[in-house]
C-alpha cells in the first residue's frame, strides 16, 4: 500500500465514524511560549483538554507534522542511528474532547489496523497501565484491560509501567493512562525462537510501538497532586512512517516510498551505496531525515539562524552536513538538492513545499555553504589546539570552545583526533558542557503557581477591536517566577480590550484601576493556550472591587499605524517585485516595523522610492479600514485575501481590508490609513539567501525622523554661515580639504627632511652605538620614514622617537639589524617596558616597534631610561 493511501485511508476511516477531518497545524509554534516546535498532534488541541475554549467539534482526526529535538522530546541522537525514529514525523491522530472514551478508541483502532489495513492479528500487541505505587498511588487501568481482553488474547496484553503507559502533557496539565499498540515484523523463524512479547518496549527496531491511545482523565497540579478532569478526553498518535514500514513488509521506515526517493538522490549524488556499510548507512539515513526537518521548517517560516527555534534547525542541518562531509566525502554543499524530490513527493499532501520549493533550496544551500567554510576553518583551528598540546591527551575545555564558538561538532573532533593518534579529554569537555547547560537552564527556569480561580467562567472575550477601555471580571491569577523578569502575576479576565502579542503584533500595555483609586500596571499582554494572560509586577489590592482596564492608547495607536503600513508594503512589494514576494516574518512595534519577504535581489533605490510612494500614495487615499470579523476561510481565500504559510487559521477568519489590500489578520487596525500620516523606509538589507528585510517608521516615529535631520540640517547651514546651498558648500569644502591635504604633505615632506639634517648632527655615540633619544613634532608615518631614512645613512643606530599628538603619546624605537643580532636587542620588548611611563602598550619587531599611550606626560622619562638599554 502506497504511503499516500495509507494517510488517506486512516482519515476516510475516521470520518466515517464521525470525525471532523482538520489541518496539520504548523510545524513551528510562533505563539506559545512554552513550546517551540509541535511534538505531538495534540499540541493544537490543547486549549480544549485545559478546557479553556470548547471545541466545536467533539470529534476530530489529522495528520500533524511533529518534530522531536528538543524539550520533553528529544529523538535526534537516535535519528539515523536506528529505522524508526524521525526528527520530523507524520502523527495520524484521533481525539474526543469530552465525548466517546476508552471502549471506541480501542475498538476503531482495532477495527482500522486489522480491517482496513489488513495488519496480522498475530503481530500485534497490546499495553495496559500496571498502576503505581508512588505518590500518585494509581490503580490498574481495568477498564482498558477488559476491552483489550475482549478483543485479543490475553498473552497478547502487556502491563506497562508508569514510565511507558501513562502519558504527561508537561509537569503541569491534563495527564491519564494510556494504550499502546507494538507491532512485531520479524521473520517467522525469529518469531518462533523469540516471543514478541517479551520484545515490547526493550528498544527492538523489528518490535516498535505504532499507536498510543491516551486517555486523558487527572488534571496534575503544580504541587503534584492529580485532581480528576471535568470531562475525559481521548488523544491518540500513531506514527505515520513506522504504520506505512508495516504496511509495505520492509523492516525499516527507510525502505518505505516516504524516504526511499530521497535515498536514491542521495545515492547518485554522493556516488555511494546505501546498505554496504553501516557508517555510510547512518549517514544516508540522517540525511534523508534531517532534510525533510529543515524543508518544513522552512515551509513554516522558520529559517535557519543564531537563537531559538532557528538555531534548532541550524543544528538539525548541520548535521546532515556534518555525516555527509565526514562518511559520504561530500565537500560540497549537495543536500539542497534534495528538495525537489522532496516537494515532488510530499506537495501534493503538503503544499506549502512545492510552493516554497525555490525559496528551501536557497536557504539551505547558502547554509550548507557557510557551515563547511566552518568545517574547514575548525579543521586549522583543531590543528593549531592539536600542536599546543602536551602528551596525546587533548584538553576538553578547548574542544568545547571549538564546539562553542566556532560550531565545529564534538564527534568531529574526537574523530579526528583519534585519526592522528590523539585522545580526547571527554569528561573535561562533558564537565564544560554541563556548567554552560546549567547556566543556560537557571536562566530560563520557570515556575508557575497553580492557578487561583475566582470565577468559573472561562469564556473570555476580546473586545479591543473597538474599545481601549473596559471595566472587567477578574477571572484566575497566578504567580509566575523566572530568573529573567523575577516574580511577576498572570492574570485572566472575563473580557479584555489588551491586544495579545501576535501575528507580529506586540502585547498592548496599560494599567487596571480600582474603584478606589489603585492603580496597577498591566506590563505585557499574551496569549496562552487560547486565553489572554495580562502580566503585572503586583496584585491589585482588593479583588472585589470594580476594576478598569486601560490599554496605553499612544503606544496602541502608534503600533496600529506601523500594522496598517505593513499591509500596504505587503501589497506594494507583490505589486513592485513580483507575486514571487511572500511575507516571511513580521514585526509590528510601536516604533518601528520590521517585515521580511522573499525576493532574489537587493532593492534599487528606485524600487525602495516606488515602494514608499506607493503605499504613502494609499496614505493620502485615505482608504478606510473595513474588516469582517467571521468569514468562511474559503469564502476569504476566494476574495483574494493573503494568507501565510505556517499560520494556523480557523474556519472562520477575520479579513482586514484597505483599499485593494486584503489580509487574513487577527491584529489592530487605523480605522483610516489617514492616520498613518506618512511611510519610511529606514534599512533594507539581506537575513539569509532569498530573504530581504524592510525597516520603516510612520506617523510620530517620522515626524522625529524629519524633525531631527531638519534641525541637523540647520546646524550644519549655522556651521557654513547660513548659506543657501549647503551641498555645494560642503562641496566646495571638501574641495579645498583635498587641496590643503597635499599642501601639507609636502610641506612635510620638507620638514622631515631638514630634521633629519638636524637630528643627525644630534646622534652621538654610546658604547659604540649610534644613540639618540627624542621628543619630536611629526605623526607615527612621519616618524616611520624619517626612523627608515635615518638607518639607512647610518650604522649601529638606535633610535626612540617620542611625540605628543593631541594629547595621545606614542614612542617609537628603531633598531639597525646588525644590532638586533650583535646586542640582542628588541624594540619590540622595549617599547612595551618603556610604554609603562606613558601608560600604554605595544609592540612589533625587533628592529621596529611602536607604543602608545595616554599619559604624554611620562614621555620625558621613557626617553631618559632608554639609554640603560645600550649601556
Ligand atoms: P518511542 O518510545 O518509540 O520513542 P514514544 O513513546 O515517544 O515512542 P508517543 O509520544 O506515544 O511515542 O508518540 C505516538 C506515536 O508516534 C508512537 O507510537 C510512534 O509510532 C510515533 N513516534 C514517536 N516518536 C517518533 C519519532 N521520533 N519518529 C517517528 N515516529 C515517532
Ligand atoms: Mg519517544
Amino acid at each position: 500500500m502506497k504511503s499516500q493511501e495509507v494517510r488517506s485511508k486512516f482519515l476516510d476511516f475516521y470520518k466515517t465514524k464521525g470525525h471532523k477531518i482538520v489541518a496539520s497545524a504548523p510545524m513551528v509554534i510562533k505563539d506559545d511560549p512554552t513550546l517551540m516546535f509541535t511534538n505531538a498532534g495534540m499540541n493544537q488541541f490543547k486549549e480544549f483538554f485545559l478546557g479553556n475554549t470548547i471545541s466545536k467539534n467533539k470529534r476530530v482526526a489529522d495528520t500533524q507534522k511533529c518534530l522531536r529535538v528538543s524539550g520533553k522530546h528529544n529523538d535526534l541522537e537516535e535519528v539515523g542511528r536506528d529505522t524508526y525514529h524521525h526528527t520530523m514525523f507524520e502523527m495520524l491522530g484521533n481525539w474526543s474532547f469530552g465525548d466517546y472514551f476508552k471502549k471506541e478508541a480501542i475498538q476503531w483502532a482495532w477495527e482500522l489496523l486489522t480491517e482496513v489495513y489488513g495488519l496480522d492479528k498475530g503481530s500485534l500487541y497490546v499495553s495496559v497501565f500496571e498502576g503505581s505505587k508512588d505518590a500518585d498511588k494509581l490503580e490498574m487501568d481495568k477498564e482498558a484491560y477488559d476491552l483489550w481482553k475482549a478483543i485479543v488474547p490475553e498473552d497478547k496484553i502487556i502491563m506497562g509501567n508508569k514510565k511507558d503507559n501513562f502519558w504527561e502533557m508537561g509537569d503541569q496539565g491534563p495527564c491519564g493512562p494510556c494504550s499502546e499498540i507494538h507491532i512485531d515484523i520479524r521473520s517467522k523463524e525469529e518469531k518462533a525462537k523469540v516471543s514478541g512479547a517479551s520484545l515490547v518496549n526493550q528498544d527492538h527496531p523489528q518490535v516498535v510501538e505504532i499507536w498510543n491511545l491516551v486517555f486523558m482523565q487527572y488534571n496534575r497540579k503544580a504541587n503534584g497532586e492529580l485532581e480528576n478532569l471535568p470531562e475525559k478526553h481521548v488523544d491518540t498518535g500513531m506514527g505515520f512512517e513506522r504504520l506505512c514500514m508495516a504496511l509495505q513488509g520492509v523492516k525499516s521506515n527507510y525502505d518505505t516510498d516516504v524516504f526511499m526517493p530521497l535515498i536514491r538522490e542521495i545515492e547518485t549524488i554522493t556516488n555511494q551505496r546505501y546498505g554496504k556499510n553501516e557508517e555510510i548507512d547512518i549517514s544516508i539515513r540522517v540525511i534523508a531525515d534531517h532534510v525533510r526537518a529543515v524543508a518544513f521548517s522552512i515551509a513554516d517560516g522558520q529559517l535557519p539562524s543564531n537563537t531559538g527555534a532557528g538555531y534548532v534547525i541550524r543544528r538539525i542541518l548541520r548535521r546532515a552536513v556534518r555525516y555527509g562531509f565526514t562518511f559520504l566525502g561530500a565537500k560540497k554543499p549537495f543536500i539542497h538538492r534534495l528538495v525537489k524530490v522532496l516537494s515532488r513527493n510530499m506537495g501534493e499532501a503538503f503544499p506549502e513545499i512545492k510552493e516554497q520549493y525555490q525559496l528551501i533550496e536557497n536557504v539551505i544551500k547558502e547554509e550548507e555553504h557557510s557551515f563547511l567554510n566552518t568545517l574547514e576553518q575548525g579543521l586549522v583551528l583543531l590543528d593549531s589546539v592539536i600542536k599546543s598540546t602536551n602528551g596525546n591527551v587533548v584538553d576538553g575545555q578547548k574542544a568545547f570552545e571549538l564546539y562553542d564558538t566556532y560550531g565545529f561538532p564534538i564527534d568531529l573532533t574526537a574523530l579526528i583526533l583519534e585519526e592522528k593518534g590523539y585522545q580526547l579529554d571527554e569528561n573535561g569537555f562533558n564537565d564544560a558542557l554541563e556548567a554552560q547547560k546549567k547556566r543556560s537552564r537557571t536562566a530560563s527556569e520557570i515556575s508557575k503557581d497553580d492557578w487561583t480561580i475566582l470565577v468559573n467562567d472561562p469564556v473570555e472575550e476580546f473586545i479591543g477591536y473597538d474599545t481601549l477601555e473596559a471595566s472587567v471580571k477578574l477571572v484566575k491569577y497566578r504567580k509566575v517566577t523566572s530568573k529573567k523578569d523575577g516574580e511577576q502575576y498572570q492574570m485572566v479576565f472575563n473580557i479584555t480590550p489588551f491586544y495579545p502579542e501576535g501575528g507580529g503584533q506586540v502585547g498592548d500595555k496599560g494599567y487596571l484601576e480600582a474603584s478606589n483609586g489603585d492603580v496597577v500596571y498591566i506590563i505585557d499582554t499574551k496569549r496562552e493556550n487560547n486565553e489572554i494572560v495580562h502580566f503585572t509586577q503586583n496584585l491589585p489590592k482588593d479583588f472585589s472591587m470594580v476594576l478598569r482596564a486601560v490599554v496605553d492608547k499612544r503606544q496602541r495607536q502608534r503600533t496600529e499605524s506601523n500594522h496598517t503600513a505593513t499591509h500596504l508594503l505587503h501589497q506594494a512589494l507583490r505589486e513592485i517585485l513580483g507575486t514571487h514576494v511572500e511575507q516571511k516574518g513580521s514585526a509590528v512595534h510601536s516604533k518601528y516595523l520590521r517585515f521580511d519577504f522573499s525576493h532574489f535581489s537587493k532593492l534599487t533605490t528606485e524600487e525602495l522610492r516606488d515602494v514608499e510612494s506607493f503605499v504613502n500614495a494609499r496614505i493620502e487615499g485615505q482608504l478606510p479600514l473595513e474588516e469582517n470579523r467571521n468569514v468562511p476561510v474559503k469564502e476569504a481565500l476566494a476574495q483574494g485575501a493573503m494568507a501565510l504559510f505556517g499560520e494556523k487559521y480557523g474556519d472562520a477568519v477575520r479579513t482586514v481590508r484597505f483599499g485593494q489590500s486584503i489580509e487574513l489578520c487577527g491584529g489592530t487596525h487605523v480605522k483610516n490609513t489617514g492616520d498613518i500620516w506618512h511611510f519610511k523606509i529606514t534599512s533594507e538589507g539581506a537575513v539569509a539567501s532569498g530573504i530581504r528585510r524592510i525597516e520603516a517608521i510612520t506617523s510620530d516615529a517620522v515626524k522625529e525622523f524629519y524633525f531631527k535631520n531638519n534641525r541637523a540640517l540647520f546646524e550644519i547651514k549655522d556651521l557654513l554661515n547660513n548659506t543657501q546651498d549647503p551641498v555645494k558648500a560642503v562641496e566646495s569644502l571638501q574641495e579645498e580639504n583635498i587641496k590643503l591635504k597635499k599642501q601639507v604633505e609636502v610641506l612635510l615632506r620638507d620638514k622631515t627632511k631638514n630634521l633629519k639634517g638636524d637630528l643627525m648632527n644630534e646622534v652621538s655615540e654610546v658604547n659604540g652605538i649610534q644613540f639618540l633619544a627624542k621628543k619630536v613634532d611629526l605623526d607615527a608615518a612621519g616618524i616611520k620614514d624619517l626612523s627608515f631614512e635615518m638607518g639607512s645613512n647610518k650604522d649601529n643606530l638606535f633610535l626612540l622617537f617620542a611625540t605628543d599628538q593631541g594629547g595621545k603619546a606614542l614612542l617609537s624605537c628603531y633598531i639597525s639589524k646588525e644590532l638586533v643580532a650583535s646586542k640582542n636587542l628588541n624594540a619590540g620588548t622595549i617599547v612595551r617596558e618603556l610604554g609603562k611611563y606613558i601608560q600604554g602598550g605595544g609592540g612589533g619587531q625587533p628592529f621596529f616597534a611602536t607604543a602608545g599611550g595616554k599619559n604624554p606626560a611620562g614621555i620625558a622619562e621613557a626617553l631618559e631610561k632608554a639609554k640603560d638599554y645600550i649601556s
